[in-house]
């Protein structure tokens, strides 16, 4: 059997690296197995939820390359979630509550104050057809929770291994509010039963809802899907990233410069046995996909890290790849140009630098100590370049001045390139031209 996944993200915020490592793992599941990736649109939180989150999402998902097979809006299915819920409520397995949130917040402080955990006390099933009427009649509506057994729900998780939640240790879940929306729970198991959803791959901070959404897929009779956790990401300072989520969005990431691959690569690795390295498609990090690879230790993500995975993955991609984006920044693209810059790239913009030191008129950097040897070394520039030319050029000058070693390269690379690190000069000598490297050898605009 194929598996069937969903990427299940709230259009009430942009899409980060932690949901864009949810979404990862289920493509990469998905399409190592030759199974289904579904982008479910969470959108049945109204008021928070905006089409232009849920348009930037999917552009980042397109930008990333995790395409998806089929997607759907929550917001269009509500009559699917009334209908179960009303099935839930004739079955007696839900049951309505009318406490407002001071009074559950009042109740919760009690519990705790007595070294209680804070579980709603079930209230609510002791009351009365009077009761009820009566509360109705002072204007309160209710909202609706699921009866959990009080049994423990266990699952083989493909992350975690043998699981064990007891639900008696939790409060039975809000499927309804007061409003009559409806909290994420029910919607998802409705859905993941209707799309018939194989494997539901989500972070770990989902653990104790599997727990009880567990209950709800029995009582719905859907088959309860495989479960996969995936540990939580952290910074390089082991810190939750939820304070910096902001900066590390999709489309901030994508302002920076940095490449969609880079991204993939680096959270399709982090916290798995694989080593960290860039790589050039996601059919390769496909192929590498295994949960048995995945850790159960929180997975640290590090920008420098982002940005070093990025600048080796420029240095491995070949021309023809980049020539497109290259001429959108307006540097004149060759492959020579190409080859020559790409090693010294963090992010593909800074090929533009290098274009301009190459193909505008500038001067180079001279010391005053300097001056007379690069005077001199441009008398020995041949007037045809090719790249043999750094070499032979170089020893005529070791053997005809005192110069040698760090002395006698680096006010070289200086005059020619203004940079005191950069591509091999024996290719960029070339690109330069005779002309232009003699007038910037003499301290001259060229
Ligand atoms: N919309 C939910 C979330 O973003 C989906 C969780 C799930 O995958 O079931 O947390």
């Amino acid at each position: 059997m194929k598996p069937i996944v969903r990427f299940a993200p709230s259009p009430t915020g942009k899409l980060h690296v932690g949901n864009v490592r949810t979404a990862l793992m289920n493509w990469l599941f998905a399409r190592e197995q030759g199974g289904t990736f579904i982008l479910r649109i969470d959108d049945t939180d109204v008021e928070r939820s905006t089409k232009a989150y849920e348009d930037g999402l999917k552009e980042d998902l397109n930008w990333l390359g995790l395409n998806w097979d089929k997607t759907f809006n929550q917001s269009d299915r509500f009559d699917l979630y009334k209908s179960a819920a009303d099935d839930l409520e004739a079955r007696g397995l839900i049951y309505p509550c009318y406490e407002t949130s001071e009074e559950l917040d009042r109740q919760r402080k009690i519990l705790r104050a007595q070294g209680k955990p804070p579980i709603y006390n079930r209230d609510a099933l002791e009351l009365t057809a009077e009761d009820i009427a009566k509360l109705e009649a002072e204007g309160r509506k209710p909202h609706w929770r699921f009866k959990l057994s009080g049994k423990a729900a266990e699952w083989e998780d493909m992350v975690r291994g043998p699981q064990r939640v007891e639900t008696s240790s939790l409060s039975d879940p809000v499927l309804i509010r007061a409003d009559g929306s409806y909290l994420y729970t029910l919607p998802s198991v409705v859905d993941d039963i209707d799309a018939e959803i194989t494997h539901v791959i989500r972070g770990e901070d989902h653990v104790t809802n599997s727990g009880a959404q567990i209950e709800i897929f029995e009582a719905l009779g859907g088959p309860v899907p495989t479960f996969a956790h995936t540990p939580l990401l952290v910074g390089k300072d082991g810190k939750g990233l939820s304070k910096r989520l902001g900066s590390l969005s999709m489309d901030q990431l994508r302002e920076q410069g940095i490449e969609p691959l880079a991204i993939c690569s680096l959270l399709g690795k982090i916290g798995t046995s694989d080593p960290i390295e860039a790589r050039q498609s996601l059919d390769i990090l496909k192929d590498e996909f295994a949960f048995s690879k995945i850790g159960r230790a929180p997975a640290r993500f590090d920008e420098e890290e982002l940005e070093l995975i990025n600048s080796r993955l420029l240095n491995d991609t070949p021309f023809a790849v980049v020539k497109d984006r290259l001429d959108a920044f307006g540097v004149p693209a060759t492959e020579d140009f190409w080859n020559l810059v790409r090693a010294n790239l963090t992010k593909l913009g800074d090929a533009v630098g290098w274009s301009t030191v190459i193909h505008a008129p500038m001067s180079g950097q001279i010391a005053e100590e300097d001056k007379d040897f690069c005077k001199e070394a441009a008398e020995y520039l041949p007037d045809d370049l090719h790249p043999e030319t750094w070499g032979e050029w170089t020893t005529v000058l070791k053997q005809n001045t005192d110069r040698k070693g760090k002395t006698l390269f680096l006010p070289l690379r200086l005059a020619l390139s203004g940079r005191r690190r950069g591509p091999e000069m024996d290719k960029l000598l070339p690109l330069l031209g005779a002309e232009r490297a003699r007038a910037r050898l003499r301290g001259e605009v060229g």
